[in-house]
């Protein structure tokens, strides 16, 4: 039986943050992972250049049952902390829209900066490795039969992450070990994900898959959001649908602006009055892609003459162009989504040193909790912020 002061249960970007600010306090650190490659989601995130962290990092850009959770590890470790470390390691990076910060070159060079870290630190990483069991002795250490080695230790950190995509090894491990030390979990549903059509939707909008178009969509709670709205074969997608599934539930409308920062009824006044001939159908086709035009109207109406289209028409076109209300199938679900909302309850957790208020030397950082983050950068920095706050305690 081998002791160590911290297990880590997790090598992803949680677990590694926390590894490396443990092992420079110098606490006796190990890191277990059943995947053979740590920080696998790093290496896919961002379209291969991993949105690392953003600008300006915000509580309100997270999704926490307890809005004020966040608010002290973000505040000890910060977006600037991070962006001072991917510089120290001289890793070149640029920023896109809305203050997201990715990797000019490779996302694997994150997941090298946060393997020399460990290694500088001095904390250990043991992949492909399968815990069977976890307890807790009479000592109050916790005991741990994996495949390979026993092992004990005075802190256990459970940073295995949320359920997207299975296929990079997401587990629900994290939440069956709250569970198993009585924390309680709050319903987990995916995060940051594709909506799906209904089949008679499909056969009307599949074939527009791959046109994108600016769009500020509207959930049912009033968030919103302006970005990219994208067609594909399923559903639709693009950064505006991502962020608003945060906030959707299911059986829910979306409401569509196709003509964000456009007065869509003084447009159409405007046509009205220098154009009254002009078919609606080029009217549209200067706005709006045609192929998306012909589906959303129908033929007898694109035909006519703008002078043509009595007032209710005009009302009820200013409408769905402003508001096009939509009723989504679903979502892709954890196949394809980049977070999973839900998970370990944070009232069960010490907002400043993530351990859990009922069990001493138990911790959760990341993902594995009830809190997600917009698209932008904003997950990362919770698994950054979450587990700097866990390795200073530890
Ligand atoms: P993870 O990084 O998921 O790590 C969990 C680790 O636990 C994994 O290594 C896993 O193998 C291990 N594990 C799980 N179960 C077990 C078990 N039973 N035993 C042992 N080990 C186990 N966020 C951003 O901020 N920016 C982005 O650009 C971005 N892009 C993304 C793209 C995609 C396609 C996806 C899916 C997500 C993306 N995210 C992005 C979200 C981000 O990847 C996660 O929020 C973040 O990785 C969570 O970190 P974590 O350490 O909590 O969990």
């Amino acid at each position: 039986m081998k002791h160590h002061d911290v297990i880590i249960i997790g090598a992803g970007a949680a677990g590694l943050m926390c590894a490396a600010t443990a092992g420079y306090r110098g606490r006796d650190v190990l890191v277990l992972d059943n995947a053979k490659q740590a920080g696998r989601k790093i290496l896919i995130s961002g379209g291969g250049r991993c949105n690392f962290t953003n600008q300006k990092v915000e509580p309100n850009n997270f999704i926490c049952s307890n809005a004020h959770f966040v608010k002290s590890a973000l505040a000890r470790y910060r977006s600037s902390d991070f962006i001072d470390l991917v510089e120290r390691h001289g890793i070149e990076y640029h920023e896109r829209d809305h203050g997201q910060l990715f990797c000019n070159d490779s996302a694997k060079e994150i997941v090298t900066m946060l393997l020399t870290e460990c290694e500088w630190a001095g904390a250990q990483i043991k992949l492909r490795t399968e815990i069977s069991e976890i307890s807790q002795n009479e000592q109050g250490q916790f005991v741990l039969v994996t495949d390979k080695e026993h092992y004990t230790c005075d802190s256990l950190v459970m940073a295995t992450g949320g359920l997207s995509m299975p296929k990079l090894g997401a587990s629900p491990y994290g939440y069956h070990i709250a569970q198993q030390f009585g924390l309680k979990l709050l319903p987990t549903h995916a995060g940051l994900v594709p909506f799906t059509w209904h089949s008679e939707q499909k056969q009307k909008f599949e074939p527009l898959s791959g046109i994108a178009v600016p769009s500020t969509i509207t959930s049912k709670d009033g968030t919103q959001f302006s970005e990219a709205l994208l067609f594909t074969h399923r559903g639709l997608s693009g950064p505006a649908i991502l962020q608003i599934s945060n906030f959707w539930k299911a059986g829910e409308t979306i409401s569509i602006n196709l003509l964000p920062g456009v007065d869509a009824r003084a447009a159409i006044e405007l046509v009205l009055a220098n154009h009254p001939k002009q078919s609606l159908r080029n009217t549209l086709s200067h706005w709006l892609p045609k192929r998306l035009v012909e589906a959303l109207f129908d033929e007898s109406l694109l035909n006519k003459a703008m002078n043509q289209l009595v007032h209710s028409e005009l009302e009820l076109l200013a409408i769905d162009l402003e508001s096009w209300e939509i009723l989504m199938n679903g979502t892709e679900g954890y196949r394809t989504a980049e977070v999973t909302l839900g998970g370990v309850d944070t009232d069960e957790l010490s907002s400043k040193t993530m351990e859990a208020k009922s069990v001493s030397g138990l911790y959760f950082i990341g993902e594995v909790m009830d809190v997600s983050g917009w698209l932008g950068g904003f997950n990362f920095q919770w698994a950054w912020s979450s587990g700097v706050a866990a390795g200073q305690a530890v």
